[in-house]
Formats: C-alpha cells, structure tokens, sequence
C-alpha cells in the first residue's frame, strides 16, 4: 500500500501534480482527471473518485490504473464520436463538461457505431425578449431539408424569426447570459449581425440543440466546399470568440522538475509511486 499523504508537503511535487491538474482519478474507470471533472465522476452511475495525493492507494489499485489510463479509455469511450460532436476544452464552460462526461461514461453514446441524430428538431428554449430582456419560453423548430432553425411566439403557423445556419454561429455564454445553460446564437440578416439567447433548465437539452446545430453546420459546410478535409471544416463548424487570444499555458521547467521528482521518488518513497507519476505523464494527463 503507497501513501500519498506524504508528499503533500513538497512544495514541488505539489507544483507538479497541480500543474498537471491531474489531483484526482476515477478509480472505476481507470482516468485522472481534475478537481472540476471529479465532481461530475463522482456519482453512482459512472464511478469512485480517489484523490492522487491524499487517499490511500493499495498496489492492486495503482495496477488497475496502470491497466486502463486515459489514453485507453479515450480508444474505447470515444471510439465513435461524430465528427460535429464538441469535445469540450480546458477553458469551456462546466456544462459542456458535464454533458460530454455524462453522455461518455453514463450513457456511453460515443462507444459504439450508431446513427446519431441530427435530422429536424423542434422543442422548447427560454429566449431573452429584444425589447424587455426577459426570458419567455418559445418553440424552437430546426428543419434539416430547408437548413433554417426557426422560433415562433403567437403565431403558430408563422416564425417569429428564421435563422440559416448558414452564417450561424453558437457558444455558450453562461456569463453574459446569466444563466451557466446560456447559450448565444449569432447570425447575419440583411447584413447585420444580429443575435439570441436562449437557454433551457436541462444541460442534457440544451447541450444536445448546441450539437445539433454543429451537425447541421457541419453538413451545410461539406455541401458548401466539397472536396475539403474534414479537419479544415471542423473548426468552422463553430468558434468561441470569447474565448480568442487565449494560448494554452505552457510549464517549460516541466521536465527539470520531473527528474527531479524521479530522483526524490527513486530514493525516498520507491518505485512504485515514480512508477505510477511515470505512467501519469506518459498518458499525456487529458482530462475529462
Ligand atoms: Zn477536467
């Protein structure tokens, strides 16, 4: 049995493990994540948590980590993502977060071939009023043959507003939105952008609207410009402007304070505890 107890109290090594966000592993499925993605981890349906530094990690435990990974359970939990489906960031909003641990490992969606559904849809959306600002909830129809999401408010028959997806764009913006399901569709009409906010109660729903949109950028874009990888077109599908600038933070004494942890573990605690930061690092430390 290792105790991780024990080095909590080296400055260094703490750099390393906090640096790596890597505090926490879900010891049923075999991943270190963070402390945010912990929390969702941390229920009946998907698993245990244990945190790396601070729980007792018996040596069948540490084998079992060894066994699956992150890097594994990514071959097999996303063996089948669709092209269009986001995979949430560092930086994105906890809902997305969320919704792709769920849709992941509790409802395993992405772990074997299926259609996914990405034809019409319609149901309903909170959507901030122009005028007043308040949210009213509204019909929200998506039509896949006419390639227009479309809402209405009286009128059943006809929309109040028609939106083609083709110069439209979607992100969360819980923030601005004042709501953490917030999500901000933007679009050009007579050439003006204009814009809606709109969210709903359920993340399950709203983040399942946000990729449906995707899918349908995505198809208009591979009838747009045929013949371009899907790799150029991915990230057209949808851009976070709020998130532009942002460049991923880099630790350049990463791999002095590695050895020097390799040399502190060799010496001081054993082999098993350098064996499993090893392993850590090697599985590239993705989150989620
Ligand atoms: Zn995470």
């Amino acid at each position: 049995m290792i105790c991780m107890m024990g080095l909590s109290g080296i400055p260094w090594a703490n750099i390393l493990w906090q640096g790596n966000e890597a505090e926490w592993a879900s010891c049923s499925i075999g991943v270190f994540i963070c402390l945010q993605c912990s929390g969702v981890h941390r229920t009946p349906t998907i698993g245990k948590v244990k945190s790396v530094r601070l729980d007792n990690w018996e040596h069948d435990l540490i084998e079992f980590m060894k066994a699956h990974g992150n890097l594994r359970a990514k071959e097999k939990y996303e063996a089948f993502v669709p092209p269009f489906y986001y995979k949430p960031r560092v930086r994105d909003c906890m809902i997305l977060k969320e919704e792709w641990i769920k849709a992941k490992y509790e409802r395993r969606e992405f772990e074997f071939k299926r259609d996914y559904p990405t034809g019409d849809k319609e149901g309903y959306l909170w959507k901030r009023g122009r005028d007043n600002r308040q949210f009213l909830k509204r019909r929200f129809v998506y039509s896949e043959s006419e390639r227009l999401l479309k809402y209405y408010t009286n009128n059943p028959t006809v929309p109040k507003g028609t939106i083609p997806i083709r110069s439209l764009n979607a992100m969360f913006q819980g923030d601005k939105i004042g709501h953490a399901h917030g999500l901000e569709i933007t679009y050009v009409q007579d050439r003006q952008t204009r814009n809606l906010f709109v969210y709903h109660e359920d993340g399950k729903e709203i983040v399942a609207w946000f990729n449906l949109l995707r899918a349908a950028r995505f198809n208009y874009l591979r009838g747009a410009f045929p013949g371009t990888p899907e790799a150029e077109l991915i990230p057209k599908i949808t851009r976070n402007y709020s998130k532009a600038g942002y460049m991923e933070k880099t630790g350049p004494t990463v791999s002095y304070l590695l050895f020097l942890f390799w040399v502190f573990g060799t010496f001081c605690i054993g082999n098993s505890y350098t064996e499993l930061y090893f392993f850590l690092k090697r599985n590239g430390l993705i989150c989620q």
